[in-house]
C-alpha cells in the first residue's frame, strides 16, 4: 500500500478533516475542515507531520525524492482553482509555505509568504495587475523572509538590527523618508537587488530564482524549524513531544497589500486576556500578516467598541481615532459583517474559542487559518463556564476544557489596592497579558535568564520581542514593549506563557546600547525597579507591594464542579497554621504530611533540639524533649485548630540529626554552656554524627527505634494538643505517621511506643479520642512488603520524593549535575523528581496499593511527594484508586482540577 503524504483542499472540498491533526497538525487539519464547513480559504495542500519526522531520518534530497509526484499533482491541484501558473511569466500563481504542528506553537517556527517570485515573474504581475508597487512590494517582502528563513541570514550580534532593516532604513535615509510605505518601485527594485547581494556576501549563497527550487528550500527550512531552540524550548515548557514533528502547509496567495480595499488582521471570539465574550481582534489596510504581528505599525481594531476602548486607553480624540485608525467595522461595513458572521460560525463549530487569520483581497474575504485560541488562566476559566452557561458544552466538558497548570496564574499575587493608590503611573501601554509584576528592567533576553537564575526578578523591556526571546520573557516576571499591539509577538507568547505584559507602550524610548530607557522624561538604567499592571497596561515607577489572590467567581464554581466528579481528594502539605489556613481557602480536604522537623528552626526551639541531639545519655535526652514538648504542643494545636474538622497527617521526625547540629564554632559553644560541657565534648558529638550517606543513613523511623523517647515526645504533643482542643470543644482529627520504614517489624515497633504514649496521655486528661497510626511508604522494600505492613498500619502515604530517589537510585539532591545531559541525550523524557515515573515507580505504587486493599480492604492511600501537585501524577493516583493526593497550598486548586479531570475522562 503507497502512503498518502499530501492531502489536498480547496473550493469547498477537502482530503482531510478536523480530526486528522495527528497527520495534518492543528492548521491543516482545520485549513481542510473550513473549506467543508464553507468557509472561503485560498486552496492549497498539507504535507503530513510524518514527512518530518522522514526528513530528519532520511534528509533533504531523499524526501524530496519521495514527495515530489504527490507535491506536483497538489501543485497542479492549486492552479487548476486559480486559473494560473506557479512559475509562469504571464499569470503567475504565488503560495505561502506555513508550519503548523499537532499541538500550537505560535510563532515558535517559520512561514514565508509571496513564494514564487523572480525577475520575469514579478514582471508578469506587473502586466497582470497593472501594480507595480504592490508587486515590487511583495517581491522584496519574499527575499528578506526566505532570506532569513531558508538561507539564514541573521544579525551578527543581538545588538545589531535585522540586516535587511538596516538596508531599508539606508535606502530611505537617502530621501529622506520615513515610513516604508513611501518606498518608490524603484527604490522596491533596489531593495530587492540589495538583499540578494547581501545574502551572498553574508551567507555565500545564491537566491534561487527557480520557483520550483524555491517551494523545496521553503518545505525543508518549515521541517528544520522544528528543531529550532525556540521551538525546542517551547516544546519543552508545555510537554509536547519531540516525535510529533511539523506539517507544512502550501496555499495560495491573497494579497492584502493590492490597495486601500485590501487588508490583513488577526482575530479572536473572544478576549483572550480576560474571557469576555466580545469579538475583537486588530487589522491593517494595503499589509500583510507579518506587518500585525511585527508590531511595526500600530493596528486598527475591528470592531467599534474595541476602537472606543483602546482609543480611550491611548488617549487618542474622537476625531483623531475616525481619521487614523476607524475599526473594520466602520471602514469596511460589509467584510466586517462576513467576518462577524464567519466568527460566530467557527466558535459554534468548534464549540470552543476561536482565534482566526485573514485576509480580505480587493474587498473579498479569506480565512487563512483558525485554531482554539491560547489565552490566560483566568480567560480559560471563564470562556469554560460561560460556553457551559450558555449550553454549548457540558460539565465535564468545561473541566476537561481547563488546563490545570494554568490556574498557577490566577493564584498569583495583584497588586495590593492602598499601595496601587500612591504608585505613580508613568506610562501607558496595551494591557497585552494580566497580572501584577514588579522587577529590575533588564533590556536583553540572556540577560533576563542570568539575573534570574542569581535571584533577582526582571522586567524584560525591548523595543519588541522575538521568538529568539523566548527563554528571557520565560524568565522574567513581566514583560514591557515599546512596540507591537494585542497580537503582537510579545502579547501572544505572554498569554500563552501565563506571564504579564504590557506591549505597545510608544511612550517609552529604549536604547540597547546604552541599556536605558526614557519613560515619562526620566531616564531608567538597567537594574532600575518598574512594576506593570498587564490588566490595564499602566507602568509604574519603583515596586508596587503586591496581595495574595483568591478562589471566587467563576474560579470558585469551576472548582465546585470539579468536587462533583472528583473521586480523589486533595489535602496539602503544611508545616504552619498560616499555610493550612491558605491551602483550606483553596479547598484542601485536610492535611496530608506535616513535616514536624520544619518546625524547629527558631531560636529557642533549635537549642533545645540541638541538646536533645548532643546529649548521649536518655536521661540527658528525656531532659531536652521536656524543654521541647510545650513548643511542639502549640504548633500541633495551631495546626489542628487551623483545619477543625479535617484530618491532619503529622509524621514524627525524619530527617538525618546533623542537619541541626550546629558546624560552627560560635554555635558550637553556645550549645557547650547551655548544657554544662566542654567545648570538645560538643565537637567530638557533632563529628560522631557525621555520614558517608544521611540521606540512607540513621533518619526516618531509624531515629525513632534508637532514641524511641522522641517518638514518645512527639506522640504525647500531638495527642495532648488534640485533648486540649477537644475541651475546648473543637474537632481534632490527628493521624500519626512514622517516616521511612523499610519492614513491617520497623512499623510494629514504632506503632508500639505510640500506643504506649497515647494511653498514658488519655490518662493524664481523663478522656480519649479516635486517631490513627499510619506509614510512609517510601522505600522500595515497603512498597514490595505492603501487605505486610498493611495488616499493622491504617494507611499508607507515598513519599514519591525518596521512593523517586530509591527506584532510580537517583540522589535527589544531587541530580541537578547529569539531569540536564540525561534530558538532552533523552535517556530521560522529564524529571522524575516532578513528573511521577509512572513505568517504574508507578509500578511499585500501584503494587502496594493492590497489595493493601487486600489485606485491609479499606485501607487509606494517599500521596504527598511533589508529584502530588502535578497533574500527570495526579491523575495516575486517582486512576489507580487513590483515596487522596497532598500539595503544597498554592498547587491545592491545580490537584483538584487534575483530579476531576482523572473521574471524568474515566
Ligand atoms: C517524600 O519522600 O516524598 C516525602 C514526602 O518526604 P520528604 O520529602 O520530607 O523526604
Ligand atoms: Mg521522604
Amino acid at each position: 500500500m503507497t502512503v498518502k503524504r499530501v492531502y489536498t483542499f480547496g473550493n469547498g472540498k477537502a482530503e482531510g478533516n478536523a480530526q486528522m491533526r495527528k497527520q495534518l497538525g492543528g492548521k491543516g487539519a482545520n485549513l481542510a475542515e473550513m473549506n467543508l464547513i464553507g468557509v472561503p480559504v485560498p486552496p492549497g495542500f498539507t504535507i503530513t507531520t510524518d514527512c518530518c519526522n522522514e526528513y530528519y531520518k532520511i534528509g533533504q534530497e531523499k524526501i524530496v525524492e519521495v514527495l515530489r509526484g504527490e507535491v506536483d499533482e497538489a501543485v497542479k491541484h492549486i492552479e487548476n482553482l486559480m486559473n494560473s501558473k506557479f512559475g509562469d511569466a504571464t499569470n503567475p500563481l504565488l503560495v505561502s509555505v506555513r508550519s503548523g504542528a499537532r499541538a500550537s506553537m505560535p510563532g515558535m517556527m517559520d512561514t514565508i509568504l509571496n513564494l514564487g517570485l523572480n525577475d520575469e515573474v514579478a514582471e508578469g504581475m506587473v502586466a497582470k495587475t497593472n501594480n507595480p508597487h504592490f508587486v515590487y512590494d511583495s517581491y522584496r517582502r519574499f527575499v528578506q523572509m526566505y532570506g532569513d528563513v531558508v538561507l539564514e541570514m541573521k544579525p551578527e550580534n543581538k545588538e545589531d538590527i535585522d540586516p535587511f532593516e538596516e538596508i531599508i532604513e539606508s535606502v530611505k535615509a537617502e530621501r529622506g523618508i520615513k515610513l516604508d510605505k513611501d518606498l518608490t518601485v524603484e527604490e522596491l527594485q533596489k531593495l530587492v537587488r540589495l538583499f540578494k547581494e547581501a545574502i551572498k556576501a553574508r551567507t555565500g549563497k545564491d537566491f534561487p530564482n527557480d520557483p520550483i527550487e524555491q517551494l523545496w528550500g521553503a518545505i525543508c527550512a518549515v521541517f528544520r524549524s522544528w528543531m529550532n531552540e525556540r521551538a525546542i524550548l517551547y516544546r519543552k515548557m508545555e510537554g509536547i513531544p519531540d516525535e510529533w514533528g511539523t506539517a507544512v502547509s502550501v496555499m495560495a496567495m491573497v494579497f492584502g497589500n493590492m490597495g486601500e480595499t485590501s487588508a490583513t488582521g488577526v482575530c479572536f471570539s473572544r478576549d483572550a486576556g480576560n474571557g469576555e465574550n466580545l469579538f475583537n481582534g486588530e487589522y491593517l489596510v494595503n499589509a500583510q500578516g507579518e506587518d500585525v504581528v511585527a508590531g511595526t505599525r500600530t493596528p486598527q481594531q475591528i470592531t467599534k467598541v474595541g476602537s472606543l476602548r483602546w482609543a480611550n486607553r491611548a488617549g487618542i480624540t474622537e476625531e483623531e481615532r475616525i481619521s487614523k485608525y476607524p475599526s473594520m467595522e466602520e471602514a469596511m461595513p460589509e467584510i466586517y459583517a462576513q467576518l462577524n458572521d464567519i466568527q460566530n460560525k467557527l466558535e459554534q463549530h468548534y464549540r470552543d474559542m476561536q482565534d482566526m487569520e485573514f485576509t480580505v483581497q480587493e474587498g473579498k474575504l479569506w480565512f487563512l487559518q483558525t485554531r482554539n485560541g491560547k489565552c490566560t488562566g483566568s480567560a480559560m476559566v471563564k470562556i469554560a463556564i460561560d460556553l457551559l452557561h450558555e449550553g454549548m458544552i457540558d460539565e465535564k466538558t468545561a473541566i476537561e476544557r481547563c488546563e490545570p497548570n494554568k490556574l498557577d496564574e490566577l493564584l498569583h499575587p495583584v497588586f495590593d489596592k492602598l499601595a496601587l493608590q500612591k504608585a505613580k503611573v508613568i506610562t501607558q501601554g496595551l494591557p497585552a497579558s494580566p497580572g501584577a509584576a514588579s522587577g529590575q528592567i533588564v533590556f536583553h533576553a540572556d540577560d533576563a535568564q542570568a539575573w534570574h537564575a542569581e535571584g533577582h526578578k526582571v522586567i524584560l523591556v525591548r523595543i519588541e520581542t522575538s521568538p529568539e526571546d523566548l527563554a528571557g520573557m520565560s524568565a522574567a516576571e513581566g514583560i514591557l514593549t515599546a512596540r507591537g499591539g494585542m497580537t503582537s509577538h510579545a502579547a501572544v507568547v505572554a498569554r500563552g506563557m501565563g506571564k504579564c505584559c504590557v506591549s505597545g507602550a510608544g511612550g517609552i524610548n529604549v536604547s540597547y546600547k546604552d541599556k536605558t530607557v526614557e519613560i515619562d522624561g526620566r531616564l531608567y538604567k538597567e537594574g532600575d525597579y518598574i512594576s506593570l499592571n498587564g490588566s490595564t497596561g499602566q507602568v509604574f515607577a519603583g515596586e508596587v507591594p503586591t496581595k495574595a489572590a483568591e478562589l471566587s467567581g467563576d474560579f470558585k464554581e469551576l472548582m465546585d464542579l470539579c468536587d462533583k466528579y472528583t473521586k480523589l481528594q486533595v489535602r496539602t502539605n503544611a508545616d504552619t497554621p498560616h499555610d493550612a489556613r491558605v491551602a483550606k481557602a483553596f479547598g484542601a480536604k485536610g492535611i496530608g504530611l506535616t513535616r514536624t522537623e520544619h518546625m524547629f528552626f527558631d531560636d529557642k526551639k533549635i537549642i533545645a533540639m540541638r541538646e536533645m541531639i548532643l546529649s548521649d545519655t536518655p536521661e540527658g535526652r528525656e531532659k531536652a524533649l521536656n524543654k521541647l514538648l510545650p513548643y511542639q504542643k502549640a504548633d500541633f494545636k495551631g495546626i489542628l485548630e487551623a483545619m477543625d474538622g479535617l484530618p491532619v497527617n503529622i509524621r514524627l521526625l525524619d530527617p538525618p540529626l546533623h542537619e541541626f547540629v550546629p558546624h560552627d564554632l560560635a554555635g558550637q559553644q553556645v550549645m557547650a554552656d547551655e548544657m554544662g560541657v566542654d567545648l570538645a565534648t560538643i565537637q567530638r558529638r557533632v563529628a560522631s554524627l557525621a555520614e558517608n550517606n544521611p540521606m540512607l543513613g540513621h533518619r526516618g523511623c531509624r531515629l525513632g527505634i534508637t532514641f524511641p523517647e522522641i517518638t514518645a515526645m512527639q506522640t504525647r504533643a500531638i495527642i495532648s494538643a488534640a485533648c486540649e482542643l477537644k475541651k475546648e470543644g473543637k474537632n481534632p482529627k490527628p493521624e500519626i505517621m512514622v517516616p521511612l520504614i523499610g519492614t513491617v517489624a520497623e512499623f510494629r515497633q514504632q506503632k508500639a511506643v505510640i500506643l504506649k504514649s497515647a494511653r498514658r496521655t488519655f490518662d493524664e486528661y481523663g478522656f480519649k479520642l479516635d486517631f490513627e497510626i499510619g506509614t510512609m511508604i517510601e522505600i522500595p522494600r515497603a512498597a514490595l512488603t505492603a501487605d505486610l505492613i498493611a495488616s499493622e498500619a491504617q494507611y499508607f502515604s507515598f513519599g514519591t520524593n525518596d521512593l523517586t530517589q530509591m527506584t532510580f537510585g537517583y540522589s535527589r539532591d544531587d541530580i541537578a549535575s547529569f539531569l540536564p545531559v540525561y534530558l538532552d541525550k533523552k535517556i530521560l523524557k522529564v524529571d522524575p523528581f516532578q513528573v511521577l515515573d509512572q513505568e517504574g515507580v508507578g509500578q511499585l505504587i500501584k503494587m502496594a496499593v493492590e497489595k493493601g486493599h487486600k489485606v485491609r480492604p479499606n485501607i487509606r492511600t494517599g500521596i504527598c511527594g511533589e508529584h502530588g501537585g502535578e497533574p500527570s501524577s495526579v491523575k495516575f493516583c486517582a486512576k489507580i484508586g487513590m483515596n487522596y493526593a497532598s500539595c503544597s497550598p498554592f498547587r491545592v486548586p491545580i490537584a483538584r482540577l487534575a483530579a476531576a479531570q482523572a473521574s471524568v475522562e474515566g
